[in-house]
């Protein structure tokens, strides 16, 4: 659990864990491995399977920056390089890890990767068949992965896998890690499968496609128009007519939560803030990376979801 301070730390830590890694290049040191991480939200997962046998690194950890827009540093591109495992998001969410991964030695997670490859839906998905055709769908693309649960669990599993191989010692340790992760990640799907049953087919929008995969979990549709959460994703003013369609639904209440991307604010979104604060829709804030102060994966997610289940609740009375 401490170990993810470390990934917290980030760039600082990186650049010390540069420094290190110089004075002791040939053989490395005590040969504990190295895990580089894009995001702190990837770190949190690594860090919870690493425990206190590996180090984890996340290049990524500023809570209120947008880490779409983000660009490695040298000292971050030395780290990379001196990884023993990476995990990336992928789907040129962190491109610049893509990039490092072609010549890289090191062992690679790819979560969007993984999230396509199909072989998670088949066990995970059983229990509401009959969403499957709304369901899980990966065609649409969206790379905000860290939000799908069973790939961020299948993930953990691959850090366990790529930890075992480095460092056999530990291999137990880092398979029991990630048991007690995937349990975890378990009681959050529960949650949402209580959301779902209480809420079933309720319209909801995101200023940013971010909790794409979470929302269809919990039964939840989001009726923000597709143009409007594109264009800010991309960084890109959204057309008028979206912006237009976006107010409408938020001031005619056609929805019963606004989730609000903090990573992601710019004049638009924040006058859809205003729209939905004076129309009385409930706002739940979601972010990109992990909020200042938390640095498990867990806690993370529970507090959101927890904090739209309260939302979606206010809205029944
Ligand atoms: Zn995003």
């Amino acid at each position: 659990m401490r170990k993810t301070l470390l990934a917290a730390a980030g760039a600082l830590s990186a650049a010390a864990l540069v420094l290190a890694g110089c004075s002791s290049n040939s053989g490395d040191g005590d040969g504990t491995p190295t895990v580089v991480t894009s995001t702190n939200v990837w770190g949190s997962v690594a860090a919870a399977v690493a425990g206190d046998k590996a180090t984890v690194t996340a290049l990524y950890t500023n809570a209120d920056g947008d880490p779409h827009e983000f660009e490695p540093s040298a000292a971050d591109t030395a780290t990379i390089a001196d990884a023993d495992i990476l995990v990336m998001n992928g789907g040129h969410y962190d491109a610049y890890m893509e990039q490092a991964a072609k010549s890289s030695g090191a062992t690679v997670v790819d979560a969007f990767a993984l999230a396509g490859s199909d072989d998670h839906d088949a066990d995970d998905h059983g229990d509401h068949a009959d969403h499957d055709g709304a369901g899980h769908n990966h065609g649409t693309e969206n790379e905000h992965v860290f939000y799908d649960l069973p790939v961020v669990a299948e993930v953990a599993d691959k850090v366990a896998d790529a930890l075992a191989e480095q460092d056999p010692e530990n291999a137990e340790a880092y398979r029991a890690n990630a048991a007690t992760f995937t349990t975890g990640i378990d009681g959050l799907r529960s949650e949402l499968a209580g959301i779902r049953k209480a809420h079933d087919g309720t319209k909801v929008a995101q200023t940013e496609p971010l909790a794409g995969y979470l929302l269809t979990e919990a039964g939840l549709i989001d009726a923000a128009p597709a143009g409007f959460t594109q264009a800010v994703e991309e960084g890109q003013s959204p057309s008028a007519a979206d912006r237009a369609a976006m107010q409408d639904l938020l001031a005619s209440r056609g929805v019963a939560v606004l989730i609000y991307n903090v990573q992601a604010i710019d004049p638009v979104t924040g006058a859809m803030l205003d729209v939905a604060k004076s129309s009385r829709v409930p706002v739940v804030e979601f972010t990109e990376t992990l909020p200042n102060g938390v640095t498990d994966y867990l806690v993370w997610q529970r507090g959101q979801i927890d904090a739209l289940a309260a939302a979606l609740d206010s809205e029944k009375k």
